[in-house]
């Protein structure tokens, strides 16, 4: 687990001016992973680096051999074009580099002619998914999302019993998970209109999101041996924006018995950045369990997890319709802003349970948190709680009105962690935008 050390020092300052760029997500206190190229070209995809406006091109700077020892090799798995060799590697190898990347990056430092050749600007570059993902898992963590929506369903009995002794889950489907900018076509799916007796194949008209964060595993662990929560985040390389678009009439239709099937698995937007474990360290905190919840069991129980077990990362949703669009192309709504620190289950509970019956987490495997929902409606991460099922439309500042999304509509992601003593740091964003359905 990571502890605060000279990397997180909010004083430290890079040569590079737009790494202090007022309201930068990438200071030198941040320094986040993604795959890139230049846009458009048909270079090799290749780790890169976030500083200010910039990347270090990890494997232009592979060539250069700036490190030794444990940042060289995490340099060199850093160079490939997914970031699964990175991720295989232990967390001192992430933070051998992530201590290197940031003393070559400051003030003052020998190696900035070296680094100053790797830069390309993110404004000229397309991102590649982070890693090749195997195997992707959701999970459920916000109690308040599981309440808000149990209660639609069951008004008298919203949470289920195995709640608050369960981190529930679901696997989800891999292929389909895309990066920001990637835009999808409304699914297609069976709808049953509870007057029908019968479903008919058709567009989903109550397409939703779900703001999440991704966790992209680390280190494996070998199949049949669970990992201790002790240990969780050794396995945890690092965090990402994640939407689990959701089409809520296909859902509803097709859930029972076994969950979530077609609803969820047309698209599943991340963010390119992935904020490292290390990077979040200043800002984790207590995990909210009211007084009077039951215990949690001993394999998802630890010191450090009941006393800074989550993380408190502010998260924003945007909602741009086809209409704001036209007046302004940087417009938006803000429909929802909240924390992860109000999740229930955190990070290391996810991991332990995920593994507690010996099932192998591999290099690059993609967990979500679940809609991240906090306590107040204005919290809630999905349209369905933000409207009561779609009975109360939200109200836009330009007088246009939204139950689910239509066409055109555009969400965009941003998270970032900002407290008192410490440099704000950020996630960028994960965008995507709605487009018509597929002839049928
Ligand atoms: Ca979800």
């Amino acid at each position: 687990m990571s502890i605060l050390n000279e990397t997180h020092d909010p004083a430290l300052r890079s040569w590079l001016a737009s790494a202090h760029a007022g309201g930068t997500d990438f200071p030198i206190q941040n320094l986040p992973f993604a795959v890139f190229r230049r846009r458009g070209s048909t270079e090799p995809a290749r780790g890169g680096v976030a500083i200010g406006d910039q990347i270090i091109d990890l494997a232009e700077l592979h060539q250069a051999k700036p490190f030794s020892g444990r940042a060289a090799e995490a340099l060199a798995a850093g160079s490939q074009s997914t970031l699964n060799a990175l991720m295989a590697l232990t967390p001192a190898h992430w933070s051998a580099l992530r201590l290197a990347l940031s003393r070559a990056l400051r003030e003052g430092a020998p190696e900035q002619a070296v680094l100053q050749i790797c830069l390309v600007p993110q404004a000229q570059v397309e991102y590649l998914l982070p890693a090749r993902i195997g195997d992707y898992t959701d999970f459920y963590t916000s109690i308040h999302h599981a309440t808000n929506v149990g209660r639609l369903f069951r008004p008298d009995n919203p949470l289920m019993p195995n709640y608050k002794w369960v981190p529930i889950g679901y696997h989800g489907r891999a292929s389909s998970v895309v990066v920001s900018g990637q835009n999808f076509a409304r699914p297609c799916g069976q709808l049953k209109a509870p007057e029908s007796s019968a479903p008919v194949l058709g567009a989903s008209q109550r397409l939703d999101i779900e703001l999440e964060l991704g966790v992209f595993l680390g280190q494996a662990n070998a199949l049949g041996e669970a990992v201790p929560i002790t240990e969780a985040e050794d396995h945890v390389f690092g965090l990402c924006l994640l939407n689990d678009w959701s089409a809520r009439d296909i859902q509803a239709w097709e859930y029972q018995p076994l969950g979530p099937f077609l609803a969820k698995n047309f698209a599943t937007s991340i963010s390119p950045w992935v904020v490292s474990m290390e990077a979040l360290a200043p800002f984790r905190t207590a995990p909210e369990r009211p007084a009077g919840d039951p215990a949690p069991l001993p394999y998802l129980d630890s010191e450090h997890n009941r006393s800074a077990g989550a993380l408190d990362v502010q998260m924003q949703v945007t909602l741009q319709t086809p209409a704001m669009r036209a007046q302004d192309p940087a417009s938006g709504a803000v429909i929802c802003t909240t924390s992860y620190r109000h999740a229930y289950w955190t990070l290391a509970q996810m991991v332990a349970h995920h593994s507690v019956n010996g099932c192998n987490l591999q290099p690059g495997d993609l967990l979500g948190t679940g809609t991240l929902s906090g306590p107040t409606l204005e919290q809630a991460g999905a349209l369905l709680e933000l409207t009561a099922g779609g009975k109360n439309p939200i109200k836009l500042p330009n007088g246009e009105q939204r139950a689910f999304l239509e066409d055109g509509d555009t969400v965009v992601f941003r998270a970032w962690c900002d407290k008192p003593g410490q440099a704000r740091i950020g996630f960028g964003e994960c965008r995507g935008q709605v487009l018509p359905a597929r002839s049928l």
